[in-house]
């Protein structure tokens, strides 16, 4: 069994369903994930903002607009005059749904119910139009099977067992079509897996089922080697340990949810990132080997705050590190970077919902500085230390810029360079040219 999970452009028109169709028309039985169609989501979005703002003419209004773009695709989708009919009423039955909730509170729980109904949409088009092909398939709702935890963590014992229960009750289908995104948490309600959770959705089941390869099919032929919107001649990656990708994805690499990885690395399910655009390129894989001896791609996290704490009394001092990363804990703020000298340590997040408190109490332990609008860049390959002279290549490619922090060691896959918002185009492009041209 394969896991095939096709993106928001992959499934964002007709004309693309019917591209999607034909791709998983081939032999061997898999299960798709579909993400909403592109754009969706963030419509879905404005729409809950309007709500909440208690605006229910602004959303009707947004409603109405998205609803008559969902009767247009549907017109192109089908020839069959019976299955138009019936994809315009399934259509219509989810916008009105979401009209219902024009008329009562708005709260998370509401605007997660918003959210699911674009998966819910390119799913039930998706399974007609395999049903008007002709094709052998069933639709597996993932809010069956699906779910979170009390710590937002994928419940794996749950989903195992439920998809299993699914899928017994479709025996013998060749195609398995299922939401990605969505989820249920603890407590039954609707929730989701974070924006670009599809990815998250594909190697959960990958996992689930054991697939013999993970699929993620979007609008780029696999992992370039730096990112395409601030980089021009940047080039796909083959091949990537799961590290590699890992580290890739956390640090920006928008292609693929940083969650993704884990799921498939854990029950070595190699993942493979296609272009639905152009289906025979190569992509990337990405599974337990990688590529010696070779810097592979860089990567940038936009939105990074940098806090250095001085202190006289960490010199020669235990307990002090503890202390400082105690407070992140309290405040439950992940650190993304490290840096230390025998006088004073800097790290990095991206979440400063509570950094006035952080702050405050850090202030307890030392001289607290902070720098805002600063970005990860984030170079991987096989970084091991013994391989001489790599990161010295990219240090050397940075020598322009002004870099305020450096992480090299934590594993044997990256370098980091902490820089400012302002230098990022030009420190991706340097280190193009300095380590791929
Ligand atoms: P999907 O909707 O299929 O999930 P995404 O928009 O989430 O697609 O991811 C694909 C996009 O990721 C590409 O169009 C590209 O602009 C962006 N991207 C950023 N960094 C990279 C990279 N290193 N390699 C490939 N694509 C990247
Ligand atoms: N539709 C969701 C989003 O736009 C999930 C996804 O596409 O992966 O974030
Ligand atoms: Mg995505």
């Amino acid at each position: 069994m394969k896991v095939l999970k096709f993106g928001g452009t992959s499934v964002g028109s007709a004309a693309r369903m019917q591209e999607v169709a034909k791709l998983v028309s081939g032999e061997g039985q898999k299960i798709v994930v579909l993400s909403a169609m592109s754009g969706t989501t963030n419509s879905l979005i404005e729409i809950s903002e309007y709500l909440y703002k208690n605006n229910p003419s602004g959303a009707l209004e947004r409603i109405n607009v998205l609803e008559q773009q969902y009767f247009t695709t549907v017109d192109a989708l089908y020839s069959n005059i019976k299955i138009q009919k019936e994809a315009r009423e399934i259509v219509a039955s989810h916008f009105n749904y979401i009209r219902s909730f024009s008329k009562s509170v708005f709260t998370l729980f509401e605007e997660k119910a918003i959210l699911a109904q674009g998966e819910l949409l390119s799913t039930a088009m998706f399974q007609l139009y395999l049903q008007e092909k002709g094709e052998n398939s069933a639709l597996l709702p993932a809010l069956n099977f699906m779910r979170i935890d009390k710590n937002a963590e994928p419940d794996t014992a749950y989903i195992n067992e439920h998809l299993k229960k699914e899928l017994a009750q479709h025996p013998n289908k060749k195609i398995y079509i299922t939401q990605g995104f969505i989820c249920r948490n603890f407590y039954g309600e609707i929730d989701n897996l974070q924006r670009g959770g599809s990815d998250y959705t594909a190697s959960l089941i990958g996992a689930a089922v054991q697939a013999s390869e993970i699929q993620i099919w979007t609008d780029i032929d696999g992992m370039h080697n730096n990112d395409p919107r601030y980089v021009a001649g940047t080039k796909p990656v083959p091949l990537l340990h799961f590290e590699e990708a890992a580290e890739l994805a956390y640090f920006g690499a928008k292609i693929l949810h940083p969650t993704c990885i884990l799921p498939a690395k854990l029950a070595n399910i190699p993942v493979r990132l296609l272009n639905t655009m152009d289906p025979e390129a190569e992509g990337t894989l990405i599974s337990n080997q990688c590529k010696k001896d070779k810097i592979e791609a860089v990567a940038a996290k936009d939105n990074i705050t940098a806090i250095k704490i001085k202190s006289g009394r960490m010199l020669l001092a235990h307990g002090f590190l503890r202390k400082v990363f105690e407070i992140f804990e309290t405040y439950q703020t992940p650190i993304d970077m490290i840096t230390t000298s025998e006088v004073g340590v800097s790290v990095t997040i991206d979440n400063t919902k509570h950094l006035e408190e952080i702050l405050n109490d850090l202030k307890k332990f030392g001289t607290v500085m902070v720098d805002s609008n600063m970005v990860i860049v984030c170079v991987v390959g096989d970084l091991h230390h013994k391989n001489l002279g790599l990161q010295a290549k990219a240090v050397e490619a940075l020598k322009e810029i002004p870099i305020r922090m450096i992480s090299y060691g934590g594993s044997n896959y990256n370098i980091s360079f902490l820089i400012r918002q302002e230098d990022k185009k030009r420190a991706l492009n340097a280190l193009s040219k300095a380590l791929f041209e």
